[in-house]
This record gives structure tokens, C-alpha cells and sequence, in this order.
């Protein structure tokens, strides 16, 4: 994925672009309902004709405008999106020593290649994200399961791989609670008694693992909605709806301010299709 970003910063400085990079925004500056440009985290404002944020529209609402008269509205919508009855994916990253075997009668073959969603049934998956929504760490949950070192071996060590597991249907909070390291534990454990039974000697092959959950997603990855699409991809926050209703057209009640990100139509994924739109956004009105 690094080489998606290094091609769209060598089109970019081609082009003449400066490009700053781990430069945190402390804020959009606004004057008269107009975004001016940015003050940086060293305190340094830029000013800018245009301001495009590719932070998730919380952040953006909450951390850089803050109360804004013209934004209240616009973050009421926003501040639906309660923690205590959403969900988000949590990813577990496997170091292997070997690939495992699957509970076929069948030799270890391509099997791994591609993604694998394992779920028991319709009913099960519809139970789990019930119980994300209400809380619960769901049981069974929907695991997604891809091993990339499959088609890009350079992402381990010869003979080793890498696999990640999105468990679908985890609460952005635990009984309220920001997840600790014993609700990170429980779910590892169960995630993987899950998939034993299709993949049996799985923990045999574990040389190490990395949990992310929706709490290390705010805190460490700077996601406010601990959603790694920014807002989740499900009603009310699809087409015309996202991020708030009257504004899926990537602008925001402050003029020249404009949003980017996977929070915007059509969402998350590595498809760049946000920002693709919002620019051509920008050239239909500045050009
Ligand atoms: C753990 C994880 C695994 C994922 N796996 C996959 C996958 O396998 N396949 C897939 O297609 N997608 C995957 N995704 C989703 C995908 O990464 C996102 O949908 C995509 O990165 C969204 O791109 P974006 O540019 O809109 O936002 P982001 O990539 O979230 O970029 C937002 C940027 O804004 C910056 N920012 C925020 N606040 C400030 C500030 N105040 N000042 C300056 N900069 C700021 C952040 O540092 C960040 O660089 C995954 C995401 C995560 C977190």
C-alpha cells in the first residue's frame, strides 16, 4: 500500500506541490464563516485559499473548528454517533511460522489466497452486530481472515507469514469502559478458539501476535471514532447521508473548507475515490 502513496507524492511534487508531512493542525482558522488557513501544532499559522481536511469528520468538527456557530448543526448530526451503540472492526495481526491447514480433507494449497470471511451463519452475523451495538463482545463473532504474505512474500521473513484477522463486530467501548488489556485478551482467545475449528492447528503456527481495537484506533492511530473508515459504513451514513445530510458534496458549513476523507462518500478502503471526488469538487468551483 506504501507504494499507492510514494506514486501519489512523486505526481504531486512533479507538479509542484509542497508537501509537509508530520506537521499536526492544531486548527482551521476561520474568519467570517470563510476557513483562511491553518495553525500548526508549533503554533506557526498558515494561511491557505482552501482547506481540505482528510481527518475524520469528527476530529475535524470537534478538534479542529471546535463551537462554531455556523457548525452546529452539522456536529449535532455528528455527535449521533455515540460510542455506546456503535461498533468497529478490531485487527489482530498473526506472525506465523507456517501456514496453518484448514479442516478439509485436502492438501495445503491456495487455499489462503484471497479473503475468507468466516461467520456460522446469517442468524450468527446478524446476532453479532447486535451485540456490538449494544456492548457485547458478540459470540460467535464475523471474522474476516487474509494472509498477504500469500501473494507478496516480502512482508515476512523466507517461509514465514503474515496474517490478519478483522473480527467485524466489536464495540467501540466495553460496558462503557475504553477497552483494557483483559477485554483485548478475551477477545484474542475467543477469536481464535473460532477459527480453530476450521483452521486446527492455528495456534501451533503463532510465533506472535498485535491486537488493534477501536480504543487503540483513537488514541494511537488519532481516529475520534475509532472506525478505521472514519464513520461506518452502514445507514445513516451512506450516500447523501455522509457524513451529515446536505453536505455528501465534500463541503462543510465553513466556506472553502472541504472534506477529504474516508468519512465522505463513498467511504473507507484504499480506493482514493473521497478524494478523487472532492477534488473534482473544488476544480467544478475554483478552476
Ligand atoms: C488497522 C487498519 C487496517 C486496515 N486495513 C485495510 C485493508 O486491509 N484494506 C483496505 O482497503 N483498507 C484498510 N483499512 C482502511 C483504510 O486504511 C482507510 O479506509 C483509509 O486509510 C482511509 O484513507 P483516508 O486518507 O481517508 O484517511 P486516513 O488514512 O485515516 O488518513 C487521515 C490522515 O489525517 C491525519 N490527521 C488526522 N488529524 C490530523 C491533524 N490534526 N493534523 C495533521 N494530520 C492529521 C492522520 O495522521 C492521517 O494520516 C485499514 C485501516 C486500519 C486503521
Amino acid at each position: 500500500m506504501g507504494a499507492i502513496t510514494a506514486e501519489l507524492v512523486r505526481c504531486a511534487e512533479e507538479r509542484g506541490v509542497t508537501l509537509r508531512t508530520a506537521t499536526p493542525v492544531r486548527r482551521v482558522v476561520i474568519a467570517d464563516g470563510v476557513a483562511v488557513g491553518v495553525e500548526l501544532a508549533d503554533g506557526t499559522v498558515a494561511p491557505h485559499d482552501i482547506v481540505i481536511s482528510n481527518a475524520d469528520p469528527v476530529t475535524t468538527c470537534r478538534y479542529l473548528i471546535g463551537d462554531h456557530p455556523l457548525m452546529a448543526d452539522y456536529q449535532a448530526v455528528l455527535a449521533s454517533y455515540d460510542p455506546a451503540t456503535w461498533y468497529a472492526p478490531t485487527k489482530i495481526a498473526l506472525a506465523l511460522d507456517r501456514l496453518p491447514a484448514f479442516a478439509i480433507d485436502e492438501p495445503l494449497a491456495q487455499q489462503h489466497i484471497g479473503g475468507l470471511f468466516i461467520c456460522p451463519s446469517p442468524a450468527a452475523q446478524a446476532a453479532a452486530f447486535a451485540a456490538a451495538k449494544a456492548g457485547r463482545l458478540p459470540n460467535p463473532n464475523m471474522i474476516a481472515l487474509m494472509t498477504p504474505t500469500t501473494t507478496d512474500p516480502t512482508l515476512a521473513p523466507p517461509g514465514k507469514h503474515l496474517m490478519c484477522l478483522y473480527v467485524r463486530c466489536t464495540p467501540l467501548t466495553c460496558d462503557g469502559a475504553p477497552w483494557d488489556a483483559s477485554n483485548e485478551h478475551f477477545l484474542y482467545e475467543d477469536a481464535l478458539d473460532q477459527l480453530s475449528a476450521y483452521l486446527p492447528d492455528l495456534r501451533a503456527c503463532i510465533r506472535a501476535q498485535h491486537l488493534i481495537s477501536p480504543t487503540t484506533l483513537q488514541r494511537e492511530y488519532g481516529l475520534a471514532t475509532g472506525e478505521i473508515m472514519h464513520l461506518p459504513l452502514e445507514t445513516p451514513w451512506l450516500f447523501d447521508q455522509r457524513p451529515v445530510p446536505g453536505y455528501s458534496d465534500y463541503t462543510t458549513p465553513i466556506a472553502q473548507l472541504f472534506l477529504c476523507g474516508a468519512g465522505t462518500h463513498p467511504g473507507g478502503t484504499v480506493t482514493g475515490a473521497p478524494g478523487h471526488n472532492c477534488a473534482q469538487r473544488i476544480i467544478a468551483e475554483f478552476a
